[in-house]
């Protein structure tokens, strides 16, 4: 039996990993609730919860239950048979969202695709779209996973590069323009596919009204809202769902990482039963999607959201983020931004990169990871206490002071 001494890990994963990730130099071996430790036994506070998908925490005890409970009764089965664990889920999924149907699958970006396929089947045979000529309106800095067609339809150039060529059928719009999505709008328009709040983009807020606005155009139209909630969903920013702020019902959702429970990839598709319909036996599926274990800790994540009412708390919770967080009146800080526990603080680049700001939270015991160089995304389970919060500000606080002064000011 060979044993991997932990401390030539991030070796052996340098040497025979694909470099398609470049993480902070921390090795990580366990985690508990908000806090991961290292190999050394240091321990972090986790203000990144990986991506919004451990938003209850690392190795919740209830979930963990569930997850070996059904591991040791029926993990995999395929959906060529029934199994008791699927109904249940699916309809905890549709009662809480308000849709009608809801679609397993594992990755966003498989939840995504999913929405796609759907989006353009509902085209041609409800609408009655011309074969072959569906569109669906996407904004500029979508993010929403890394299959081709996926890339495809991102702005993001690195995202593209070298990976074409790609699915047409998508059209681009700046994101938060009302009036560009109007006149993006033709007779073969089969959805308007978006994140309520840009994750990936920097946590990018829309203006106030933007949504409801979509929705009332989709609908004069006859065209699908679908929103991708993968991220923003489950209570992250403070409802359950993010489109909720605004009190938008959506003929579609994308949801994933969190429905998962931190412990396993889960996602799905939710939609109106018009939708849905498009669907028959043999169209589109997943030999892991549904499957009995994920079946199992997804209704168990969704229970305990509800039950520990984790999306009001989130709520509170990110407010008072925010707050402390725009009293620091650092000038290293030029905005921050969100709703709920998705939150952005924006570094003028002039005082530091925000990877470089990361690097020090870390040797602070705080984890976090940049997006788009300059943004710094706070995000931590949202089981975090206003205490914990309060130590992470207090060490970006000691971090914003520790970066020299930039020379133009200087001068
Ligand atoms: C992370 C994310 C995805 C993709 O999820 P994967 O599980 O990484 O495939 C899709 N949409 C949004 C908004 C995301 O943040």
């Amino acid at each position: 039996m060979s044993q991997t001494t932990p401390s030539r890990a991030p070796a052996l994963e340098d040497r025979y990993g694909a470099h398609n990730y470049a993480p902070l130099p921390v090795v990580l071996t366990r985690g508990e609730g908000v806090h991961l430790w290292d190999e050394q036994g240091r321990r972090y506070l986790d203000m990144m919860s990986a991506y919004s998908a451990v938003s209850f925490g690392h190795s919740h005890p209830e979930l963990v239950a569930a997850l070996t409970q059904q591991a040791q009764r029926l993990a995999i089965a395929s959906r060529a048979f029934h199994t008791d664990r699927l109904g249940p889920f699916l309809e905890k999924l549709c009662r809480m969202t308000g849709l009608d149907r809801a679609l397993p699958m594992n990755t966003g970006a498989e939840a995504v695709e999913t929405a796609i396929k759907a989006a353009r089947k509902w085209g041609y045979k409800v609408k009655g779209v011309p074969e072959g000529q569906a569109q669906i309106i996407v904004p500029a800095g979508n993010f929403a996973g890394r299959t081709t067609t996926i890339v495809g339809f991102s702005s993001e150039a690195q995202y593209r590069d070298g990976f074409g060529p790609f699915a047409p059928g998508f059209v681009h719009v700046p994101y938060g323009d009302i009036a560009a999505l109007e006149r993006a709008i033709t007779p073969d328009t089969v959805a308007f596919f978006l994140e309520p709040i840009q994750g990936e983009a920097g946590i990018v807020v829309p203006p106030e009204g933007y949504l409801r606005a979509a929705r009332e155009l989709c609908t004069r139209h006859h065209v699908l809202l679908i929103c991708d909630e993968v991220q923003t969903g489950l209570g992250r920013t403070g409802r359950l769902l993010a489109c909720q702020h605004e009190g938008v019902t959506p003929d579609g959702i994308t949801l994933g990482k969190a429905l998962g429970g931190g412990l396993l990839p889960v996602s799905a598709f939710v939609a109106r039963e018009d939708v849905m319909a498009v669907f028959t036996p043999g169209d589109h599926g997943s030999t892991f999607g549904g499957n009995p274990l994920a079946a199992a800790v997804g209704l168990a994540a969704l229970e305990l959201l509800e039950r520990e009412r984790l999306a009001e708390g989130a709520d509170e919770l990110g407010r008072h983020l925010r707050q402390r967080l725009f009293a620091l009146k650092h000038p290293a800080v030029t905005e921050v931004r969100g709703k709920g526990l998705l939150v952005g603080v924006e570094i003028d680049p002039g005082f530091a990169s925000a990877r470089e700001v990361c690097m020090r939270l870390m040797h602070e015991g705080v984890l976090s990871k940049d997006t788009h160089d300059t943004v710094v995304r706070l995000a931590p389970p949202l089981v975090v206490t206003r205490a914990q919060l309060d130590e992470a500000v207090d060490a970006l606080q000691r971090v914003l002071r520790s970066l020299e002064q930039p020379s133009r000011l200087a001068a």
